[in-house]
């Protein structure tokens, strides 16, 4: 605590990320990140830009990357907002639809980033509990005051909540915003975009740290009625110009151009997460359906911490959030097949020694 400091450098409780250890031989599977590389196309964008026009501002408003992800999606550019990794598009968000006074909700387990930019903006919260299976019950969320976010499939967990479930979420608050951040949706069924055009209160946030392995070039949208999009445009140029830089937009546009090495990465770790959770459950561990490329377990017996830092000893990052009620819980990114035969080899060595 400094004399120097704002009421608002004071009160804030800033977000723990995930470690990010600088060390050889760790098989990194705690923060969520795609073992694959990028696409071919993405270095050569990024080395073309660099060579010819990094020089100059990159373009404020993002025009070609925006045309690039309505293309995607069927949608109009005035539909998308792109913004410096989704973590800065959900801040913008709150500031653009959340207003200081008016609860919003949340589910009791999710995405940790969301009380802390609640907090920051002065924005009252209630955080519904999940059901027992942690499963999130729709109702809870319908006539929210001040408006409603929550990821799906859901952070921790991996869980998915169905389309029918998020549409009546969203027709149930058609005066708030309804923020659904979609970080792991490409390993999911079906995302909340084809509502995009009928619900002028739903925002899909997306990023392409996960999916599309750029988690280091930090590029997020979102997807929204234009007036939601003007919003967040409005919030941004009063905040920075150019949150893009040059290099991201070039590296962002290539990766989307390239659909069947995303379609082939999506569909290996999704592939992947189906055998490791089969192994998982025959190592004594009870595993949550997942639709995401993390899975969430836990031991019979043995506690989760103790096998986060058993595992951490061995050179093998997993998460542990040492936070009721999930403090029994293990978060284990997907790798590739070879980083999780690597994780099953070091696994079953502790297991073994435990007994
Ligand atoms: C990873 C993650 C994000 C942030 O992604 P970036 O685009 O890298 O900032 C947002 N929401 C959830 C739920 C995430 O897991």
């Amino acid at each position: 605590m400094s004399k120097f400091w704002s009421s608002m450098a004071k009160r804030t409780e800033p977000y723990v990320p995930g470690e990010q250890l600088d060390k050889a031989n760790i098989l990194k599977l705690n923060t969520n990140e795609n073992p694959y590389p990028p696409a071919p196309a993405v270095s050569k964008a990024i080395t073309k830009e660099m060579e010819r026009t990094i020089q100059l501002y990159p373009p404020p408003a993002a025009d070609d990357l925006r045309q690039s992800i309505a293309a995607m999606y069927n949608l109009a550019p005035d539909n998308v907002f792109v913004g410096n990794g989704s973590d800065e598009v959900l801040a913008f968000s709150f500031m653009a639809f959340f207003e200081p006074g008016r609860t919003i909700r949340f589910p009791e387990i999710t995405y940790s980033f969301y009380p802390v930019y609640a907090k920051l903006f002065h924005i009252p919260f209630r955080e519904m509990p999940l059901n027992e299976d942690f499963t999130l019950c729709p109702a809870d969320f319908f006539g929210a005051e001040g408006g409603v976010i929550f990821p799906n499939p859901n952070a921790p967990t991996g869980i998915y909540l169905s389309l029918d479930q998020v549409q009546e979420i969203v027709e149930n608050n058609p005066d708030q915003v309804v923020i659904i951040d979609e970080a792991y949706i490409d390993f999911a069924p079906e995302s909340a975009v084809s509502l995009v055009r009928k619900y002028d209160n739903l925002l899909v946030v997306q990023t392409m740290s996960k999916s599309r392995s750029l988690a280091g070039l930090r590029v997020g949208f979102a997807l929204g009625d234009p007036t939601l999009i003007e919003g967040l445009t409005r919030v941004k140029d009063s905040f920075n110009s150019y949150t893009l830089d040059r290099l991201a937009l070039a590296g962002a546009k290539a990766s989307i151009k390239d659909q069947a090495y995303f379609e082939q990465t999506t569909a290996n770790i999704i592939r992947t997460r189906s055998w490791v959770s089969k192994q998982m459950e025959q190592q004594g561990f009870h595993v949550l359906p997942s639709q995401a490329n993390f899975i969430f377990v836990r031991h019979e017996h043995i506690a989760a911490k103790t096998l986060y830092e058993q595992l951490k000893a061995a050179n093998v990052l997993i998460r542990h959030f040492n936070k009721q009620p999930i403090t029994d819980w293990l978060r284990i990114t997907i790798g590739t097949d070879e980083d999780m035969e690597v994780f099953f080899e070091k696994l079953h060595k502790l297991l073994n020694e435990e007994n």
